[in-house]
C-alpha cells in the first residue's frame, strides 16, 4: 500500500484544485494548487466555504448520495471571474461504504472559453464581412439584367461598381490567408535577414502613386546598416500595412515620417534592437481605442476604413508577425495632431 504522503505529494503536483471530502462534504485534504487558488487552509471546513454554488454543491450532494461521478461548468469571483470545470468523483461506492471519500477537482477552463468565444466572433465577422460586397454584387447583377441592361452609361457605372465590390473581397481574403499563414508560424523562429532600410525604401517608391492621389509627402530617414535577423516578406508586409495606414489616415497634404534609428538598450529587450517609427499627421486615435486596434476586424471608424479598402486585418497581422520575431510594437496618439506606430525589433 502506498504511503499517504507520497499520494498528497503528488496531489500537490497537479495543476488543477484537488480536495479530499468525506460523505459530510467536510475537508480532509486540499492541494497546493487549491490553497493558492481559493486563498486558504481548509481542513475540516464543509466544501461550502469554498464553493457556495448550488450547482457545485448539487452535483457533490448527489455524489454523497450515490452517484458514481457528476460534473458542472460555473463562473465564480475569485477575486477576479473565472470559468471553472468542477469534476466530483466517489473514491468508493458511498452507499455501501459510509466511510468513503470523494474527489473534487476543479480546473480553471476560462482561456478556453474565451479562444472559443473568439472562435465563434471571428467566424461571425468573416461572414458579415463577405456577405456585405457578395449583396452589393448580386444587387448590382440585377440592375444589369433589368432596368440597367439597355443603359450605356449605368451598365458602364454599375461594373465599375462590381469591380470595386470584387476588389475588396479580394482583399479579405488576401488578408485572412496571410493571417491565417502568420499565426501558424507564430511559434516557429523566421530564419534568414531581413534588410529593413531596403524594405522601406520598396514600399514607399511603391506606394508613390497612392501617396500622390492622396497628396501626402512620405520621408523616410535611415542612418545606418538595418539588417536584423527575420523574414524579409512579413517585414515588407508589416511596414507596408503601417505606411499604407499612415497615408490612408493622414490630413490632406501632409507628411508621414518613417524613421529608423538603433536602440542599445529598451527595456524588455535583451540586447540592442532596431526602432521603426511611422508616424503620420492625421486625426489621430482616441485613448480607449488604442489598446483593441490590434484585434482582428477592429476598425474605429467602419465606414472611413472600407471606404479606404481596409479590411480590418491589417494591424492583427502586423501584431503577430511582430511577436513571431520577439520584437514589440507600440502605438502612441495625439487626437487631432496625429499617431505614431513604433516597431521594435531585436538585432540579434
Ligand atoms: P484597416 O484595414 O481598417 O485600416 P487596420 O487593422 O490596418 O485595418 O487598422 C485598424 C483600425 O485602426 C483602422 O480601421 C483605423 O480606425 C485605425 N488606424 C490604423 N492606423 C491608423 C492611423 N495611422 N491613424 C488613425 N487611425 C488608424
Amino acid at each position: 500500500m502506498m504511503d499517504n504522503q507520497i499520494l498528497f505529494s503528488a496531489l500537490d503536483a497537479l495543476q488543477e484544485a484537488v480536495f479530499l471530502l468525506n460523505r459530510d462534504r467536510r475537508i480532509l485534504f486540499a492541494n497546493r494548487r487549491a490553497n493558492e487558488e481559493f486563498g486558504g487552509q481548509f481542513v475540516g471546513d464543509d466544501f461550502v466555504k469554498v464553493i457556495r454554488h448550488p450547482d457545485c454543491i448539487g452535483i457533490i450532494d448527489t455524489v454523497i448520495n450515490g452517484k458514481k461521478s457528476g460534473e458542472t461548468v460555473i463562473t465564480v469571483d475569485r477575486p477576479t471571474t473565472a470559468v471553472i470545470r468542477v469534476l466530483v468523483t466517489a473514491l468508493t461506492d458511498l452507499q455501501s461504504n459510509p466511510e468513503g471519500n470523494i474527489i473534487v477537482s476543479i480546473a480553471d477552463i476560462s482561456n478556453i472559453r474565451e479562444a472559443e468565444q473568439m472562435r465563434t466572433d471571428f467566424v461571425a465577422n468573416v461572414s458579415h464581412e463577405l456577405r456585405s460586397p457578395l449583396t452589393a454584387i448580386s444587387g448590382f447583377i440585377e440592375t444589369l439584367k433589368g432596368s440597367a441592361r439597355d443603359d450605356q452609361k449605368a451598365r458602364e457605372r454599375f461594373l465599375n461598381l462590381l469591380e470595386h465590390e470584387s476588389q475588396r473581397m479580394v482583399w479579405l481574403i488576401t488578408d485572412l490567408l496571410s493571417l491565417s499563414k502568420v499565426e501558424a508560424s507564430q511559434r516557429v523562429r523566421p530564419t534568414g535577414t531581413a534588410n529593413i532600410g531596403a524594405i522601406l525604401n520598396r514600399i514607399v517608391n511603391s506606394l508613390a502613386s497612392v501617396a500622390d492621389v492622396e497628396r501626402k509627402t512620405v520621408r523616410i530617414n535611415i542612418p545606418q546598416i538595418t539588417d536584423i535577423p527575420g523574414s524579409t516578406d512579413e517585414m515588407t508586409q508589416v511596414f507596408q500595412n503601417l505606411i499604407e495606414n499612415a497615408i490612408k489616415y493622414g490630413k490632406r497634404d501632409s507628411e508621414v515620417h518613417v524613421n529608423v534609428l538603433r536602440q542599445e538598450v529598451v527595456a524588455g529587450m535583451a540586447g540592442p534592437s532596431l526602432q521603426i517609427d511611422v508616424i503620420d499627421q492625421g486625426d489621430g486615435i482616441a485613448r480607449e481605442h488604442i489598446a483593441r486596434l490590434t484585434e482582428r476586424f477592429y476598425r474605429v471608424d467602419n465606414h472611413r476604413s472600407r471606404d479606404k479598402g481596409g479590411t480590418g486585418l491589417g494591424l492583427a497581422i502586423v501584431k503577430h508577425i511582430v511577436n513571431r520575431h520577439r520584437g514589440r510594437l507600440k502605438i502612441s496618439s495625439v487626437p487631432g495632431e496625429g499617431s505614431t506606430f513604433t516597431v521594435i525589433l531585436p538585432l540579434q
